[in-house]
């Protein structure tokens, strides 16, 4: 992509309603512009890092087993009245009236409308376990949405929703989406950490929130120090397998969001517990026969028996995400990307635009860097090198090439990498190879 013909408005000043770093540098990357309070449009590049962060959400969750499909956003009434939750829901749904006065909502959420498309499809034991999710837009009308999309209105969520016979099957697929909600958050460069939340009248210990830790996150949570040094990746896991092994290394070590935590019940002793902020950016729920038993999702039992269905509900923010992702990699320049959501791989910086043999370069390096399936910004616009380099820190691509004149004279680029600052001037040859 050419910068010259990207739709890219960065700002120059700082906008004054953003409070935290992500909101202000998502303004300033211009990759989302609020159309009303807690309701964004996505703009080019924040729309592509949206798809990128959706992408390895979906892929995570196929590989758990999920199927994906694809539910409404506006809903009828009637459904949450059976579920008992249409009143109870509050002013957080958008309720809304068609032409013939019909009551509809704006999905905060999914359980009923999934359990109705169960209920009409499914008859007996045989046709169970199944999971399934979707990727769609949500409205809550949020007291104080704020934060950019980190509290929208408006917001999308992964939505997945297991089906199973008794409380062993709805375990089995629990720990499957535990185990690919740690491999989701990892590959986004996350630490994300499940600690045990409020299961309600259903009581168990079958539901956790995953939170990134961050000083600008809404909850107060507490963690054992020993959380910094775990993670997923290196270990293998195998989804027809036993993965109860992984949930307990998981769950082993001490995490309570502020609702949970009891000082002086807390097994960690003060020097090894961390206390700081946090974001979730996921929620994993089993809830039994909650939404089974009133939209009566029945199922034929071996026995010949007819009973409700084990259900369970896994939530990812994934516009929360994007601001989340942010929070956790940025510097004073500006947003640091994980190469695997990082809008561009590559951004290619013509230093002087009028310079024939820079542009020459330029242009070759940009053909080839397409042509091996790189995905590459670059900067052709005859504008100063400070604010083209400003630019390119702001945006956060993983690796700038950038070429002038003066290394040209000598057959030189300069390749920089965006999170360490590592700059090597190379030859052009061997800066391809570094990025190919
Ligand atoms: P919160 O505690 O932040 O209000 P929640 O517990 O109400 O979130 P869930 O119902 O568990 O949210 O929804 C699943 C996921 O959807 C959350 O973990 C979060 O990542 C995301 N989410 C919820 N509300 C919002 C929102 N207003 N804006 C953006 N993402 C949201
Ligand atoms: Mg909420
Ligand atoms: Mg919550
Ligand atoms: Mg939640």
């Amino acid at each position: 992509m050419r910068l010259s013909a990207y739709f890219l408005p960065i700002l120059k000043e700082t906008p004054a309603e953003a409070q935290i770093a992500s909101h202000r540098l998502m303004l300033r990357a211009g990759m989302v512009r609020q159309a009303s309070a807690g309701i964004y449009s996505w703009l080019p590049m924040g729309f592509k890092v949206l798809q990128k962060i959706g992408q390895v959400v979906r892929e995570e969750q196929n590989a758990a087993g999920a199927q994906e499909m694809l539910m409404p956003t506006i809903q009828s009434a009637d459904l949450w009245r059976q579920s008992g939750r249409y009143d109870g829901y509050g002013k957080e749904m958008l309720r809304i009236k068609d032409r013939h006065d019909r009551e509809m909502l704006y999905g905060p959420t999914n359980e009923e409308q999934i359990t109705e498309i169960f209920r009409s499809s499914v008859r007996s034991y045989k046709d169970l376990p199944r999971m399934l999710y979707h990727i769609q837009w949500k409205f809550r009308d949020e007291v104080r949405p704020r934060f950019g999309v980190m509290r929208g209105r408006e917001f999308l969520m992964k939505d997945a929703y297991s089906f199973d016979v008794d409380y062993e099957g709805a375990k089995r697929a629990y720990n499957k989406m535990f185990v690919a909600y740690l491999r989701t958050f990892d590959r986004l460069g996350l630490k994300a950490i499940p600690m045990a939340a409020d299961t309600g009248p259903i009581g168990g210990d079958m539901s956790h929130e995953f939170i990134i830790l961050a000083e600008t996150g809404e909850s107060q949570v507490f963690c054992h120090k020993g959380w910094m040094d775990l993670g997923i990746s290196g270990i293998e896991v195998d989804y027809q397998g036993d993965l109860q092994p992984v949930v307990d290394k998981f769950t082993s070590l001490y995490a309570a969001t502020d609702e949970k935590h009891v000082p002086a019940e807390c097994p960690v002793p003060a020097a090894d517990l961390i206390e700081t902020r946090g974001i979730e950016v996921g929620h994993i729920f089993y809830f039994a026969s909650k939404y089974s038993e009133p939209l009566k999702a029945e199922v034929q039992m071996p026995d010949g028996a007819t009973a409700p269905v084990h259900m369970g509900s896994y939530g990812i923010g994934v516009s929360r995400l994007v601001g989340g992702i942010i929070e956790a990699s940025h510097d004073e320049a500006g947003i640091i990307w994980p190469e695997s959501v990082a809008p561009f791989k590559v951004g290619l910086v013509n230093l002087k635009a009028g310079d024939a043999e820079c542009t020459r370069v330029c242009d070759d390096l940009y053909a080839k860097l397409n042509a091996a399936g790189i995905e590459v910004l670059y900067d052709d616009r005859d504008e100063r090198p400070g604010p083209k380099l400003a630019g390119m820190d702001l945006i956060g691509l993983p690796w700038q090439l950038v070429v002038g004149p003066r290394g040209l004279q000598n057959g030189l680029v300069e390749i920089k990498h965006r999170r360490t600052g590592e700059k090597h001037e190379l030859s052009i040859d061997s800066a391809l190879s570094k990025l190919i």
